[in-house]
């Protein structure tokens, strides 16, 4: 099979492979948007849900701020009368720091900066004068502070809260302060640690110069974040989320949320990695969701496709045989199921119509000859042919116009023609409808009796010769004709042979004088073996 052959393009490859394109690219790009979306989808969920909770953290840090300033502006007020009495200072301090987890110590100075009462009393500070970073802002600004990070007199990192103790006359005589131990537990990891991080999620809080306040990680506690976008967004007070890079250069999902009290910002954060991880095996699913109803519709699109093309290529492939006998059968069994299929259908039937009946007018017009509507001779090979196929057997007669040249010669060509066409009309009055009628030569003729004995031949040759020699020409009068007779296969298996035959009998029946019917006879002694078969009737000469 040819390479052409074998990659032939027809509808129906045609159809498969446009629909098939179709489908993978529909396909690729519904999996490559469907990628995208659960992508985007993934992301914006993440920033979002980090952005809520660094709110609500940032929110309920705030509020313990609030409560923890509160605290120590009551404990103040009750401070600003009982100054002078260390055990009332002692025991307000105590209670400050053990009634609640707000302070990991509580601090009471006076207005220089000394210290008066310390819980726990193990930081051994009574009596000293602060100059930590924290005190010294407590005590310049006599107001309520919340400090920055620093490390403290007694060596721990924290943050500090205070609160001014003013007289009634609003005299200025020192400040109430809780620290938050950074390293240490603190009210900070209640607040903020309480949370489970099974994804790569982690918080953390810095104070308004980006310095950790709390992390995830205790060791970064008090390190510096740089170059965090979502810092900076955050210290000018804007809550939000935002993809950054970390410190370590790892991308991440970021919201964030300031605590306006305390110019604190909490940071809520995913690795955009881990976020985006259960994103493979979506995908799987949406693969495996997709790919049967793909293989199916694809399916579909096959048979489909088959469908269509098949009246096509039904109608394409007996154009092929258009000359073909059965062409407009198989043309009539072609399913055409819709409009274009029926159409060609219906003007190939009627082609093939048309071109049958020029053929067969063609074919008629070859077999037969114009003046007498006789067949001429080629006419008559066309029957023999089917006879012989058919093994039908038939008798021969053969006639000749007796003295035709005279009537010519002495009446015109015209005239004789008409003598002509009066033999042939009266040859179609003696025979059968089953009978061939030739006209072999110029005045010469042929009849083939089917199944017809020569017995029975000789007797519709007689009537012929009989009415012919009764019958008058006008403008010429009567003319005789002689006929023999011959018969296949009785006078000769071959056919050729027996019309070759029934010319001997002619032959002999002019030679015997014309106007005379002889049948072979194989069994004759003469050496044109026939024997005559009638006595010649008077042959009429023609009119002068
Ligand atoms: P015989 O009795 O021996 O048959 O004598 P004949 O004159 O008929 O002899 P021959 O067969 O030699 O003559 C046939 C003549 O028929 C010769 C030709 O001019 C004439 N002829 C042949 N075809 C036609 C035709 O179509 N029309 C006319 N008018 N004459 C034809
Ligand atoms: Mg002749
Ligand atoms: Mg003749």
């Amino acid at each position: 099979m040819s390479f052409r052959r074998l990659f032939r393009i027809d509808l129906r490859r045609l159809i498969i492979s446009l629909a098939v394109i179709s489908s993978l690219i529909a396909l690729v790009n519904t999996f490559h948007a469907s990628y995208r979306v659960q992508r985007e989808q993934l992301i914006s969920n993440t920033l979002e849900a980090n952005r809520v909770y660094a709110a609500k953290l940032s929110e309920s840090t705030d509020n313990f701020l609030k409560a923890a300033q509160q605290q120590l502006a009551f404990s103040a007020s009750v401070l600003s009368e009982n100054l002078g009495n260390e055990q009332q200072l002692l025991s307000e301090a105590r209670r400050l720091q053990q009634q609640t987890d707000s302070f990991n110590s509580v601090v009471i100075v006076n207005a220089q900066g000394r210290v008066l009462t310390t819980s726990p009393t193990t930081l051994q500070l009574q009596g000293e004068y602060l100059n930590s970073p924290g005190a010294r802002e407590a005590l310049n600004s006599k107001k309520p502070t919340i400090s920055q990070v620093y490390i403290s007199t007694a060596g721990n990192l924290v943050v500090n809260i205070s609160q001014p103790i003013l007289s009634g006359d609003g005299k200025y005589l020192g400040y109430v302060s809780g620290s938050i131990y950074l390293k240490e537990r603190s009210i900070l990891h209640t607040l903020l640690g309480e949370h489970y991080y099974r994804d790569g999620s982690y918080l953390y809080v810095v104070d308004r110069n980006g310095r950790l306040l709390y992390h995830t990680d205790p060791s970064r506690v008090g390190t510096i974040v740089q170059e965090n976008s979502a810092i900076s967004a955050v210290m000018l007070g804007k809550s939000g989320a935002e993809r950054v890079l970390n410190s370590k250069g790892v991308d991440m999902l970021a919201g964030y949320a300031p605590l306006p009290r305390s110019g604190w910002a909490v940071i809520a954060q995913r690795p955009t990695a881990a976020t985006l991880a259960p994103l493979d095996g979506l995908m799987l699913d949406v693969l495996r969701h997709t790919v049967p109803l793909a293989a199916l519709s694809l399916l579909g699109i096959w048979w489909l496709a088959r469908l269509i093309s098949k009246p096509l290529w039904q109608l394409a492939s007996n154009a092929e045989h258009f000359d073909s006998n059965i062409a407009a059968e198989k043309i009539l069994q072609v399913q055409s199921w819709y409009f274009e299929a029926t159409q060609l259908k219906r003007a190939m039937l009627s082609g093939l119509t048309l071109v049958q009946e020029r053929i067969g007018k063609l074919n008629l017009a070859s077999l037969t000859d114009p003046m007498t509507g006789l067949y001429n001779r080629r006419g008559l090979e066309t029957t023999l042919d089917r006879w012989k196929e058919k093994n039908r057997s038939f008798s021969i007669i053969a006639l000749d116009i007796d003295r035709f040249k005279k009537v010519n010669d002495t009446y015109g060509h015209d005239a004789g023609d008409r003598v002509i066409m009066n033999i042939a009309s009266m040859m179609k009055k003696c025979s059968r409808s089953a009978d061939i009628l030739c006209r072999s030569g110029g005045e010469e003729f042929l009849m083939l009796l089917p199944d017809t004995e020569i017995a029975n031949a000789g007797e519709v040759a007689e009537r012929l010769r009989l009415q012919t020699a009764q019958c008058e020409t006008s403008g010429v009068g009567y003319v005789t004709i002689s006929l023999g007779i011959a018969s296949w296969p009785e006078s000769s298996p071959d056919m050729g042979q027996a019309l070759k035959l029934a010319d001997t009998a002619l032959y002999a029946a002019k030679e015997q004088g014309r106007n005379r019917v002889v049948a072979y006879s194989p069994d004759s002694s003469s050496g044109a073996a026939v024997q005559s078969k009638t006595s010649s009737a008077a042959v009429l000469p023609p009119k002068d």
